[in-house]
């Protein structure tokens, strides 16, 4: 086994439970195995205080417990199919040998991209237990600066817990958005979430010097930089594999079949190196996260021992802490679904986590999306402070278990005030969908007010008058919902577009202009989604740049 950690490990000690014959190598070329990459973040800011606490198992323990022959600092340097043999370098002492196989499994990973900057020397990468001492040792000097490059999952992990730190930190991200799995519109949730707490995030902009002490971004500006991150991505290790001739898939990793066998049925590759089938369009793809990389290393060494196995497919579930939000997503994503030109409808609500009446509910943003024909689930996305886990993972196992939007309403969730609602913010969205799905309701989505106000649609603002005076859509006329019977005949258009808070209210008075004659159609997620969301920034933008015109004239 190539790679002793997520992958490589599951796939050992499963080996040996169902075989205590064989002889089990695992060549790993760092000093640890089994060690926990996902906690290397909180290790840098602190909140896993002991390294020892990132070494789940040492060569010592597997051999204890499992026989494991596990052997540290030591790296494949190639692969001979023909003669089923590895060579092998001990790192310590230079020495290389051979080792034969019956089946070999790769799980070597996927290395950080390291774009070629000048001075990108200086940028420090995470990957293993090494790379965070040394920016574990950096940050003990207590830099007066810090830039993290890159605004993907690990990048933001990094940055929070740099200014977990206390180290005044910059984020320099490519894109117009950080988490690119997410939709703008939540994205946004968290890019204010990383101001509030004080990161300096930069969006659009990238870095194309590293000097001694700053950085120099693609707008000309220049970051104090004592210390450099980067976090733009990983790419599979495939350098041992195409250099054996196994096949090389269109996603640049290593291609495997149902069983995650390679071209060289004596070959097997799991984990972040290889690739991964979609569960949604069985296109190939590359999720590098830790549940697939363990699941396919079961997977393999049942196939290997003779078991039956289900192909894993996947959706791509993922969650992230930035600060005091979570962030969690499932399947495809809306950027994803129009650039492959499938047609999806879209809900957004902002439920609480548990009974408003119980303390310290918390406000959530969900993005449910769905087919508008038979309803499956193409994906979902949620951002808040608490229970965002929860209801993406129940979506998650929804689309697993090919439960379609509306019959998320059917789901019997566990409630009690503490914990949720009667209706739980999935049964929601199960509502919601159906009213789409059969055609009792319409909705606008927030980035497309304009294009209804360009064909006469009158934006009707259906919450109080103090709500409303805090903010609203430009253009927007108010008449609270429980006015509107009275006030009917202020309402002088026949198109309506109607706004609320968070797209409640908006719907019960959307079903009585309806019922009234009136062709109207909801805000889906209201004004609090709109008032955050990149097309509130643009309109807010206009809105002062007319203004400050006005006072010039
Ligand atoms: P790895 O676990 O990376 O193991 C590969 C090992 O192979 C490495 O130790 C490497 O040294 C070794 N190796 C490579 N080439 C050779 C060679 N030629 N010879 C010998 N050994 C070799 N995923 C999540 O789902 N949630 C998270 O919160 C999360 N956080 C993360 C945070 C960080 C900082 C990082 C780096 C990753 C995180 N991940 C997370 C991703 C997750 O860790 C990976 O998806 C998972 O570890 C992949 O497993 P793997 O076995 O493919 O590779």
């Amino acid at each position: 086994i190539i790679g002793g950690v997520a992958g490589g490990m599951s796939a050992a000690t499963r080996l040996r439970r169902l075989d205590e014959s064989a002889e089990i190598i695992v060549i790993e070329k760092s000093g640890h195995v089994s060690y926990a990459n996902c906690g290397l973040p909180y290790y840098v800011g602190g909140v896993i205080e002991e390294e020892k606490d990132l070494l789940l198992q040492t060569p010592a323990s597997l051999h204890a417990r499992f026989r494991l022959d596990v052997r540290v600092n030591t790296e494949v340097l190639a692969i001979n199919p023909a003669k089923k043999v590895v060579a092998i370098k001990n790192l310590v002492n230079g020495e290389t040998s051979e080792l034969d196989y019956d089946k070999l499994i790769l799980s070597p990973g996927a290395s950080p991209v390291v774009p070629p900057i000048p001075g990108i020397e200086r940028g420090m990468t995470l990957r293993t237990v090494e790379d965070v001492e040394k920016i574990a040792a950096s940050v003990g000097k207590n830099p007066a600066s810090a830039v993290v490059i890159g605004g993907g999952f690990i990048g933001v992990e990094i940055a929070e817990n740099l200014i977990h730190r206390k180290i005044p930190t910059a984020l320099v991200e490519a894109t117009h958005q950080v988490l690119m799995p997410l939709d703008p519109e939540l994205a946004t949730l968290v890019a204010q979430e990383m101001r509030a707490h004080g990161v300096d995030l930069r969006l659009g902009a990238s870095v194309v010097k590293i000097n001694t002490d700053s950085v120099e971004l693609s707008n000309d500006e220049v970051l104090p930089a004592e210390i450099v991150i980067l976090a733009i991505g990983v790419r599979p290790e495939i350098g041992l594999a195409k250099a054996a001739g196994l096949e090389i898939g269109v996603c640049n990793g290593i291609k495997v079949d149902d069983f995650n066998r390679t071209s060289n049925l004596d070959i097997y590759a799991v984990g972040d190196a290889a690739e991964k089938t979609d569960a949604l369009d069985g296109s190939a793809t590359l999720v590098p996260l830790a549940n697939l990389a363990n699941r396919h290393g079961r997977v393999v060494s049942d196939h290997i021992s003779g078991l039956t196995v289900r192909p894993v497919k996947t959706i791509g579930t993922a969650i992230v802490k930035v600060f005091d939000l979570m962030i969690a997503t499932t399947g495809w994503n809306e950027k994803r679904l129009k650039a492959s030109h499938v047609k999806f409808l879209t809900i957004h609500s902002h439920p609480n986590s548990h009974a408003g009446y119980y303390p310290d509910a918390q406000q959530m943003t969900l993005k449910l999306i769905f087919s508008p024909t038979t309803g499956e689930i193409f994906g979902a996305q949620a951002v808040g402070r608490d229970g965002v886990d929860k209801r993406i993972d129940v979506i998650a196992t929804a689309i697993r278990g090919e439960i379609t939007a509306p019959e998320l309403a059917d789901l019997e969730l566990a409630y009690a005030p503490p914990f949720g609602s009667a209706k739980d913010p999935v049964n929601m969205l199960g509502y919601m969908a159906e009213n789409l799905l059969s055609g009792v309701v319409r909705t606008a989505q927030w980035n497309e007010i304009n294009e209804y106000v360009d064909k006469g649609y009158q934006v009707i603002d259906v919450r109080t008058e103090r709500e409303f005076s805090e903010g609203s859509i430009p253009g927007a006329t108010n008449i609270p919902v429980d006015e509107i019977r009275d006030r009917i005949s202020e309402i002088t258009g026949r198109k309506l577009l109607v706004s609320c808070q968070v797209g409640q209210r908006g719907h019960t008075a959307t079903m009585l202009l309806n019922s009234l004659g009136y062709d109207s159609i909801n805000l889906d997620g209201g004004y609090l989604l709109w008032s955050k969301s990149p097309a509130a920034t643009l309109a807010s933008a206009l809105i002062k740049y007319i203004s400050e015109i006005r006072t010039i004239l």
